[in-house]
């Protein structure tokens, strides 16, 4: 009963907050149509920055996942047959730029309904520079 009444709460205050920076929506919340759904932002400026988002998103999405896939086919062949780890430090540093310059990792839109595109964005650099600065300790001590 309790977190019946507790989910209710969570979803209604999605639902007034801006989905590009997460702020509490105003009164009269600006809107951002995605395809063919509606979404609210606080501001004008927030509009500006969905919409560039958004293209940014649509452009480098592509580049992204073609930077995942080459790193994991690599690490994979060098698992397999034993080769030079180097080449998937060097996989894994190049991932980890790849999640930097281009923090497009969500397909589907709505995931900005619970998390912000500011918050998405700053955890995808985070990881990026995470998995970046392993990767190159470990190629420069192995
Ligand atoms: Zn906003």
């Amino acid at each position: 009963m309790a977190s019946i009444a507790k989910k209710r709460v969570k979803e209604k205050a999605d639902l007034k907050t801006c989905v590009y920076c997460g702020r509490v929506l105003p009164e009269k919340p600006v809107e951002v149509k995605v395809k063919t759904t509606t979404f609210n932002v606080c501001s004008d400026e927030c509009r500006l920055e969905t919409e560039r988002y958004l293209a940014l998103d649509k452009r480098f999405k592509l580049p992204l996942y073609i930077v995942i896939m080459v790193a994991a086919i690599v690490t994979l062949i060098i698992a397999i047959s034993g080769g030079n780890m180097n080449y998937s430090y060097i996989m894994q540093v190049a991932v980890g730029i790849a999640f930097v310059i281009w923090p497009y990792p969500v397909s589907i839109f709505t995931t900005f309904q619970n998390n912000s595109i500011q918050f998405i964005v700053k955890v995808t650099r985070v990881v990026g520079i995470i998995l970046a600065v392993f990767g190159a300790i470990l190629l420069l001590f192995s």
